[in-house]
């Protein structure tokens, strides 16, 4: 099940696989038993299992993800789709001696036991900004499979396909109720798609965040105009305060003075995406960027080169003071969370990096790939003459907004894992764990990391049971055979390779399982069933068969 190279990690995989194929076939009794919602609604399928009445992880070191330090050996025991608790294998082990001197009864078996010696167990990663761009061509199982086998076990996704809200309600509702494999979802649909007048005037923007609340939406995105009318935003932010909504702010160019970062905020975003408003809030020397006579925003490789070279233009001082105090008042007072989205513009500065990246040939379907070439009939597919200059500007505007993050981050400020993906030459799940590489770069510690992509993620979807190795909390879950606190590559789908002395290579896969809601995935089947599409998307079309 795993390529030729991956010379240990296939032993361990096809031992640990044969186990967990009789340890099922055991706990089918158990597993009738569950009310229909607690069961896997797809029992005979090799990728999942559970939820179990009663799951135990033995003998793991935990990272909580509350920022706190790895910890252990402990056991997690785990009650349909609850952490129960967290127990120390010493203190376990030393009970039973006990127990058993006492003549007590040896404790009941779990009905499902992981042995995870030697493994890392903490809470599914968060990735808060996604597009579910699933098509005829690009099935949304393909995008689901991406991303649970990275670790991800819950998503706030813009779109589904498209953008209906109602569809986007129906997806989150059948994952929720485990008819299909996927992270745990929350929507929020975009803003002003379509023709309805209400969309532009704030009466009416009231009435269309009260009619998603009720079809069951947890929140608003926001995409320059004309959501960004400062009448029309305040409408917004208001009426989904009200309704316990969250609003998330991709600041568009086209409404970026007078709504710059600053502004969105203390308006009541509950998230800024990307790096947009920043750079335009710290301004001293001017109040509107200065943009080339001949720019034209609707022309995508003018807007992406300009929004970097806009970083080129700010007062740091101003950013690193002024502004980055108003973004944590609002925070304090609205709760504001920055999502910087760094992976997704990587392709900006540095084309090459990012078109050839290994994982492509196997995990990149052909239509996904040629979505990312230059073509003026997709969105940021704009890479027609990208010149060393433009890299070069792009690299310098990194520099500083890594490290206005990175600041932000030091003086308190909450931020958020999001990759973006699905665009610019970035996977789902691969860009999520890049977003994780590139939050180190900007100078997080790799616990700071960590607890962006968790306890932080949380936040953003507003769930208190959720981001957190805890008792009581939801048992979303990720085990690693090594440790991500050395390396958060070992998330990659495609594994690592490390290089002995020796020259010899030892390859490994390192997501083992990822738990949702109490239901087992086993990462390293789904990352198969997705080379599986993509070689079969390969496969040359036979000419004149009939379907
Ligand atoms: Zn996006």
């Amino acid at each position: 099940m795993l390529e030729l190279n991956h010379r240990g990690a296939t032993l361990e995989m096809t031992t640990a696989f044969k186990k967990w194929t009789i340890c099922a076939g055991l706990l089918c009794a158990a597993v009738l038993n569950l009310p229909p919602q607690m069961r896997g609604q797809n029992a005979s399928a090799p990728e999942q299992s559970g939820p179990y009445p009663s799951l135990e992880i033995r003998n793991v070191t935990v990272i909580d993800g509350s920022g706190g330090p790895a910890f252990g050996p402990v056991n997690i025991y785990i009650k349909g789709n609850r952490i129960e608790r967290v127990v120390s294998t010493d203190a376990i082990s030393r009970k039973e001696k006990d127990d058993e001197a006492a003549g007590g009864k040896p404790p009941k078996q779990a009905d499902r036991v992981i042995d995870g010696k030697g493994m890392y167990v903490m809470p599914g990663l968060i990735d808060v900004h996604i597009h579910i761009n699933s098509s005829k061509d690009v099935p949304a199982e393909y995008i689901y499979k991406l991303l649970l086998g990275h670790g991800v076990t819950t998503i706030r996704t813009f779109n589904v396909g498209n953008d209906d809200p109602r569809a986007m309600v129906e997806e989150k509702k059948k994952i929720a109720a485990n008819q299909i494999i996927a992270p745990r979802m929350y929507v929020y649909p975009f803003w002003g798609r379509g023709d309805d007048p209400r969309y532009s005037n704030p009466d009416g923007a009231r009435q269309i965040v009260d009619e998603w609340h009720a079809l069951g939406v947890d929140g608003i995105k926001v995409i320059g105009k004309p959501g960004q009318w400062p009448d029309v935003f305040h409408a917004i932010a208001d009426q989904a305060r009200k309704n316990g909504m969250g609003v998330a702010v991709h600041i568009g160019q086209d409404g970026v003075y007078p709504m710059n970062a600053v502004q969105i905020a203390s308006e009541g975003a509950s998230t800024i995406e990307h790096h947009y408003g920043y750079p335009e809030s710290s301004y001293t020397t001017r109040t509107i960027q200065d943009l080339p006579p001949g720019y034209n925003y609707s022309n995508e490789a003018d807007r992406f080169l300009e929004t970097g070279r806009s970083w080129l233009q700010a007062d740091l001082p101003k950013l690193h003071g002024e502004v980055i105090h108003s973004l944590l008042d609002s925070m304090h007072k609205n709760g504001f969370i920055m999502v910087p989205t760094f992976s997704i513009y990587e392709a900006n500065r540095d084309v090459t990096r990012a078109a050839n990246l290994p994982w492509h040939s196997t995990y990149t379907l052909p239509v996904v790939m040629d979505s990312f070439l230059p073509n003026p009939a997709h969105h940021a597919s704009y890479f027609y003459e990208w010149t060393s200059n433009k890299e070069s500007d792009w690299a310098r505007a990194y520099r500083r907004w890594l490290d206005f993050v990175n600041d932000y981050k030091n003086q308190g400020g909450v931020v958020a894992v999001g990759s973006d993906t699905g665009f610019l030459f970035e996977l789902w799940g691969f860009g999520t764990i890049r977003e994780l590489e590139m939050l180190e770069e900007a100078g997080f510690s790799p616990l700071e990391t960590l607890h962006a992509a968790t306890e932080n993620g949380a936040k953003v979807v507003k769930n208190p049971e959720l981001g957190l190795i805890r008792q009581g909390y939801l048992a979303d879950l990720v085990v690693l055979t090594e440790n991500p606190l050395a390396d958060v590559k070992v998330f990659y789908g495609n594994g690592v390779t490390r290089v002995g002395e020796d020259r010899k290579e030892v390859h490994e896969q390192c997501v083992k399982y990822t738990i949702r809601d109490g239901v087992i995935f086993d990462s390293q089947a789904l990352l198969k069933d997705v080379r599986d599409m993509v070689a079969k998307a390969k496969l040359p079309k036979r000419e004149g068969t009939k379907p």
